[in-house]
């Protein structure tokens, strides 16, 4: 046996072990990934004896909302990722396929049909317990490996647990997030590099507005349809920091003293200092993406694309990410984990899910396949395996655990995440080409990332 995997005995059989916390999407996916490895997992889940706040049943894998697993197709980085998945054995993509409902090009199932089947699946394996129990401590001496998978509305109890471990300023309680843009699609004949009052260089977009500009921006923002909030995220919009629309309503000029403020700023173009300003800051080294600064919103999705596009520049805009304000529970991952998921601090716990910082359904159950392989091979003694930046799963780890830690925010997958290609051809070709090379990069990693993969279910 490893060096650091630890063995059971029962009769004849030995077999190392695996623990895992939460039984979501991204819980039951690392739990079957170690299963199939031929690794004994305790997987644990609180429901049905205690629920979180929107969570409806005690089935495993429950859809918390919508029944879109967004979009399926190749020219589509959550669509990449929904491939790299099933190519890698995801019991969550196999239950997702077969449940699935007709929503054209997206990829939606009968929730109740999915989180029945996963629930099936992972009660009938021989190798996974299934614990109906709330987790109140990080269990594990070191030997066993442990995933952390409790989500973004884990009990209170975990939550001071992963404190402890990660430390309290390393863990957040809501997400407060600005849309980000891709910096390809800004036109640059509308707006231009710099700081405030020169300083700090080149690190902003800054897109000027006119008087005119500003007031329709104005009107359009504060009538603009937003989310509705539930109960349990009320705390978040009036204690967290207030979303644009909200700091709009308070009157004509509020953004102008806020977020728009134009002090310290000379359009190059007119030699003057513009009306209002949006700054943009950049979001990732090599700098593909930009966010909105100040943006944080509760707008509706389409209702974002609508008033944003208002902005200069923003015309054209395309956007990896919309704003979100909602309760998430989620660990700095860039000061606190590797991209193999593991804890810097702590070889043998693994974090996955929402809670390591990626956002939605699917990147979360990706997430648990990554930390579900890099768990197994830790107990079967093997080095983890770091997916390579130009695969999604890659593109995926490898943000969350480099982002800029002081302004880190959940993300989902998107083609900016991966390194760019060359050439002068058309978006589409190059979201085509981005996808090509992914599933090849995938192809040289299949044999060490399925190594040890059993079909003894
Ligand atoms: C209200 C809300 C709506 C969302 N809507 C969408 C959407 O429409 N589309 C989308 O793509 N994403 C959505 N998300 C984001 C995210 O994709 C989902 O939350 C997703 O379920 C996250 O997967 P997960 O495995 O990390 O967490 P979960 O699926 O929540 O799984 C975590 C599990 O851990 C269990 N647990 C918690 N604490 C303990 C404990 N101490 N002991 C044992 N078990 C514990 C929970 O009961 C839960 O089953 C939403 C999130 C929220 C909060």
């Amino acid at each position: 046996m490893s060096a650091h995997g630890k063995v059971a005995t029962t009769g004849k059989i030995a077999y190392p072990e695996a623990i895992v916390i939460g039984g979501g999407l991204a819980g039951s996916e690392a739990a079957w990934q170690l299963a199939r490895r031929n690794i004994r997992v305790k997987l644990y889940e609180m429901r049905p004896l205690k629920m979180t706040p929107a969570h409806h049943t005690g089935d495993l894998a429950e859809l918390v909302c919508s029944n879109s697993l967004r979009s399926n197709s190749l020219q589509n980085a959550v669509g990449l990722l929904k491939e790299e998945m099933r190519r890698l054995g995801s019991l969550i993509m196999e239950c997702a396929d077969r449940t699935r409902v007709p929503a054209g090009s997206a990829l939606a199932v009968d929730r109740q049909a999915f989180s029945r089947l996963v629930t099936q699946r992972i009660e009938s394996c021989r190798n996974i317990s299934l614990i109906r129990e709330e987790v109140k401590d990080i269990p594990g001496d070191g030997d066993v490996p442990v995933i952390v998978a409790a989500g973004p509305l884990a009990s209170e109890a975990i939550i001071s647990a992963i404190s402890n471990l990660v430390g309290v300023d390393y863990l957040y309680f809501y997400d407060a997030v600005a849309p980000i843009v891709t910096l390809e699609s800004v036109d640059f004949s509308r707006c231009f590099w710099g700081s405030r009052y020169g300083k700090g260089g080149d690190d902003y977009v800054n897109c000027p507005m006119t008087e005119e500009e500003y007031n329709a921006f104005w009107e359009a923002l504060v009538t603009a349809k937003t989310m509705e909030t539930r109960p349990f995220e009320k705390l978040v919009v009036f204690e967290g920091c207030m979303p644009i629309e909200e700091m709009a309503r308070r009157g004509r000029e509020a953004l102008r003293f806020g977020p728009l403020k134009p002090v310290g700023l000379v359009d190059p173009r007119t030699g003057k200092r513009p009306y209002a300003v949006v700054q943009l800051r950049k979001e990732n080294d090599p700098c593909t993406l930009l966010n909105l600064v100040g943006f944080q919103t509760r707008l509706l999705w389409g209702e974002q694309k609508r008033v944003f596009r208002m902005i200069p520049g923003l015309e054209n805009a395309e956007f990896t990410r919309y704003g979100v304000m909602h309760r998430n529970t989620f660990i700095n991952s860039p000061r606190v984990l590797r991209p193999t998921l593991q804890l810097k601090a702590r070889d043998s716990i693994f974090f996955a899910g929402q809670i390591t910082g990626v956002e939605g359904y699917v990147e979360s159950a990706a997430s648990g396949l990554v930390a579900g392989v890099n768990a197994a091979r830790f107990a079967a003694g093997n080095p983890p395996v770091v997916f390579p930046q130009e695969t999604a799963h890659g593109a995926l780890c490898h943000y969350i655990c480099t982002a800029d830690p002081e302004h880190f925010q959940p993300m989902n997958i998107n083609f900016g995440l991966m390194p760019p290609v060359g050439g002068r051809i058309k978006e589409i070709d190059k979201k085509i080409k981005i996808s090509d090379r992914a599933l090849l990069a995938l192809k040289k990693i299949e044999e060490i990332v399925l190594d040890g993969v059993a079909e003894i279910l």
